[in-house]
């Protein structure tokens, strides 16, 4: 690709841009919020919205798809729009979701958060990051390369916008299933992630996997009198606090053998960031060792996040017979999540606190993901990615999961996944005053037109 190319779309995204900042203000006065307590007409009319601009972008193929969720019921609204590959030439999956999550409290925004609200170079309002600026990411890109017309578009497309990500995806593996043909790609770009900071662009190579399950712990029959037994037998909660206590070695690593680790990120997150943006109280000292980024992204992490136990309202002096924890495993990249299972299994058969008898009940398993650092399509990326910022990208990881791309990974095994995104350290998506900043959405554009492109230059 000749830097002139780089210099005519630069220029074009430009002219394009204003009018697509107006589809995204329109996009985030829809309060699409896909949880259940909400109306759901608002998800239906986001996919209706999108649908239009589709259309409107000349895509010849648009429509309005959804797909059961396990209980039966319907799933939300996704667009998909298509535009065949010309003869030969690769197709690229173009993925970001319509639906946002519950603004919260109004009284926390200090905007209203379905009314986009332009600040300095910020637009805020939910949403705006978090996604429908991944949609516009999209539109912006064939915009740029020419659609209607798309003289420019060397590579076939399909939009895809999900309408119930942020309610965990419910119908993502069914809808996936039922349109395989309508969605296969070679390539998949995954809008829903963030850059590195202002000015510096990232792609998300790795994200964390996720087993849970139950822990019952039973040491009596039943309930009996603290006074006439305690000392020579120990109440349920205080095993369970053994039990739970050796998921961790003394610097606060987790302590299950047998689990991996990735390699430490090339990035690091400051401390006083994370400090500030987790509300960390003052004293208390970060756990775990290595650098912080890998404490968060390729490293394990377990977590107690639910235990049964006997309300202090409701207390008496008894010891309680059994306690049931439920247990949370973040996995590292590379991490197989049935091992894991077995591995958590296994750790708490061997440390039942003096004999007391301990089931395990396994819960949901999610995979990690591991983007290969050097395929054709991550090469492409970060030339598309080095071009529209000037500075190279660098690799981020997540330490959460996106449940929906283990889905995609297995339904399409040889397509390449590439986890872009709008966000940047202070959008605040999910939370109170979400904002995109526009000057990184418009390069966020250029490098998605740059990536076609080179998509098409061959893989
Ligand atoms: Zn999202």
């Amino acid at each position: 690709m000749t830097s002139d190319t780089t210099v005519a779309l630069r220029a074009r995204v430009a002219e394009l841009f204003p009018a697509l900042q107006a589809d995204l203000e329109a996009l985030v006065r829809i309060p699409s919020v896909s949880a259940a307590a909400f109306d759901q007409a608002h998800v239906a009319a986001s996919a209706a919205a999108t649908e239009q601009l589709l259309r409107d972008a000349g895509l010849p193929d648009v429509q309005i798809l959804s797909a059961p969720r396990p209980d039966g019921t319907a799933g939300a609204p996704a667009v998909v729009a298509r535009r065949p590959a010309p003869e030969g030439a690769p197709t690229v999956l173009l993925y970001a979701h319509h639906d946002v999550q519950p603004p919260g409290d109004p009284a926390t925004w200090d905007t209203d958060p379905f009314e986009p609200t332009q600040v300095g170079e910020r637009l805020f309002g939910r949403g705006a990051a978090d996604d429908k600026a991944g949609i516009v990411a999209h539109l912006g890109a064939l915009r740029a390369l020419g659609l209607p017309d798309g003289a420019d578009l060397p590579v076939g497309v399909t939009v895809f916008l999900e309408g119930e990500e942020e309610s965990g995806s419910p119908s993502f593996r069914a809808f996936l299933e039922a349109h395989r043909d309508l969605l296969a790609a070679d390539v998949i770009v995954v809008a829903d992630s963030g850059n590195w900071k202002i000015g510096v662009p990232a792609l998300t190579t790795s994200l964390r996997g996720l087993v849970d399950g139950d822990v019952e712990l039973r040491v009596l029959d039943h309930a009996v009198h603290s006074g006439m037994f305690g000392g020579a037998v120990l109440d349920a909660v205080t095993l369970m606090s053994r039990l739970v206590a050796t998921f961790h070695d003394e610097a606060g690593d987790v302590a299950i053998e047998g689990l991996v680790a990735a390699p430490e990120p090339q990035v690091d997150y400051e401390e006083a960031d994370l400090r500030a943006d987790s509300s960390l109280l003052d004293g208390v000292a970060l756990v775990g060792t290595g650098s912080v980024a890998g404490r968060l992204w390729t490293k394990p992490a377990l977590s107690v996040i639910g235990m049964d136990v006997t309300s202090v309202a409701a207390a008496s002096n008894t010891l309680a017979p059994s306690c049931t924890a439920k247990i949370s495993l973040r996995l590292a990249p590379g991490q197989d999540p049935a091992a894991a299972d077995e591995a958590l299994a296994a750790h708490v058969a061997k440390h039942a606190p003096f004999g007391a008898q301990v089931t395990w009940s396994p819960g949901e398993q999610g995979k990690p993901f591991l983007a290969p650092g050097d395929s054709a399509a991550m090469r492409a990326a970060r030339a598309a990615f080095t071009e529209a910022w000037g500075t190279a990208p660098v690799d981020v990881g997540m330490g959460g999961s996106i449940p929906f791309i283990a889905d995609l990974l297995e339904v399409f095994p040889d397509a390449a996944i590439l986890v872009t995104g709008v966000e940047d350290p202070d959008s605040r998506a999910h939370g109170a005053n979400e904002s995109v900043h526009l000057g990184e959405l418009q390069k966020v554009v250029l490098a998605e037109a740059l990536l076609l492109t080179k998509v098409g230059e061959g893989l």
